[in-house]
């Protein structure tokens, strides 16, 4: 150590001449910023909403002042890339750094974290909104933000209004005048009908997986076979791009707003095959899928309740398509995912179905 520049002394000046923010910093005993990372910025955003997802509150701060440098946000630890999978839950450092931007606790921020689980949709995914939500939002003169309740897989409708969730384009969040459609939906009874089953059933069986909820009595196969027939309507498992079984229901046009489904061919699902339905954020998608679920869980439901086509032909067209292709390196692992899920999804007897070439 220098004699010259004893460090006690030059951290006191430099703390006194670097202003009353590097103060709190040493004084929070949070681990002090690069220069180039140090916090120059103060976000004048208002306080996180109620239940407002900590992603939300950063798109809000991208609204107002732009993209952040690709090196990441001022409070992050992480790059930009990196940092984007973290934003809704921050370590507890930089909590500490945002909470110090914003003017506000880490506790409290830490009440809006949302760590990830297989119940949420994978984080770029979480952009469905309630529209009537939204229109409260503007008439209280508060800013429009989307609520962690929103984010769950099983969620297709806001649990405050029972409102059907909508789908904010991602291209929207940096947008100055965020515009979210916020007019009402008009649908017949027999719609709403269709939608609170809907609802119902994803409720239930989301209890079922990741809460302590009892598999209805009456109710076919378990709530594994459930999600199994999930990923199969929405995952396309054949070795070549192809639409997912979804994309054969048919959706009365009173409806099509809220149910619909991919028009694309989709590529081959990899990964982690439950990976596929928490990157189908869209609300109308995931509707698709779980009315073609209850339907066949739920035996005796009155028919006006049925979806009108259920693709159990496509689904056992996929059975024999891999009955029929050889082995192959390539294909085996798809395969095996494929069998496993066919396995899971006995109970409802899809092998047996009537069988048409699709
Ligand atoms: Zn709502």
């Amino acid at each position: 150590m220098s004699r010259k520049h004893p460090p006690s002394t030059v951290l006191v000046n430099r703390t006194i001449s670097t202003g009353r923010r590097r103060a709190r910093t040493t004084a929070q005993n949070v681990e002090p910023l690069p220069e180039s990372k140090a916090f120059t910025d103060r976000w004048w955003l208002t306080a996180p909403g109620h239940d407002e997802s900590l992603r939300s509150l950063v798109e809000r701060a991208d609204r107002l002042y732009g993209k952040p440098p690709p090196e990441g946000y001022a409070w992050q630890s992480r790059s930009l890339g990196e940092g984007a999978q973290h934003l809704d839950a921050p370590t507890s450092r930089e909590l500490a750094r945002l909470a110090r931007m914003l003017g506000t606790s880490p506790c409290h921020l830490r009440a809006h974290c949302l760590e990830d689980g297989p119940h949420l949709l994978e984080v770029s995914e979480r952009r469905a909104y309630c529209p009537q939500c939204l229109q409260e939002d503007r008439a209280a003169g508060r800013p429009r933000i989307f609520r962690r309740a929103w984010a769950r897989v099983m969620a297709v409708s806001c649990p405050e209004h029972s409102t059907p969730l909508r789908w904010a384009e991602p291209r929207l969040a940096a947008e100055v005048n965020f515009a979210l459609d916020p007019s009402p939906l008009a649908f017949t009874e027999e719609d709403w009908e269709v939608l609170q089953l809907i609802e119902r059933f994803a409720r239930t069986l989301e209890a079922c997986l990741w809460g302590d909820g009892l598999w209805p009595g009456g109710w076919r196969g378990n709530p594994h076979a459930a999600r199994a027939l999930l990923i199969r309507c929405l995952s396309n498992l054949c070795w070549r791009p192809a639409s997912p079984p979804i994309a054969q229901l048919w959706v009365p046009p009173s409806i099509a707003s809220v149910i619909s489904f991919p028009l694309r061919p989709m590529p081959p699902l990899c990964g982690v095959p439950w990976e596929a339905v928490r990157r189908t954020g869209r609300p109308a998608w995931r509707r698709a899928a779980l009315w073609l679920v209850a339907a066949q869980v739920i035996p005796g439901l009155p028919e006006r309740w049925r979806p009108e086509t259920i693709p159990e032909a496509y689904l056992a067209a996929v059975d024999q398509w891999w009955d029929d292709s050889p082995q192959s390196p390539h294909t085996q692992k798809l395969r095996q995912v494929h069998a496993s899920l066919r396995r899971l999804c006995a109970p409802f007897l899809i092998d047996q179905m009537r069988f048409s070439p699709p």
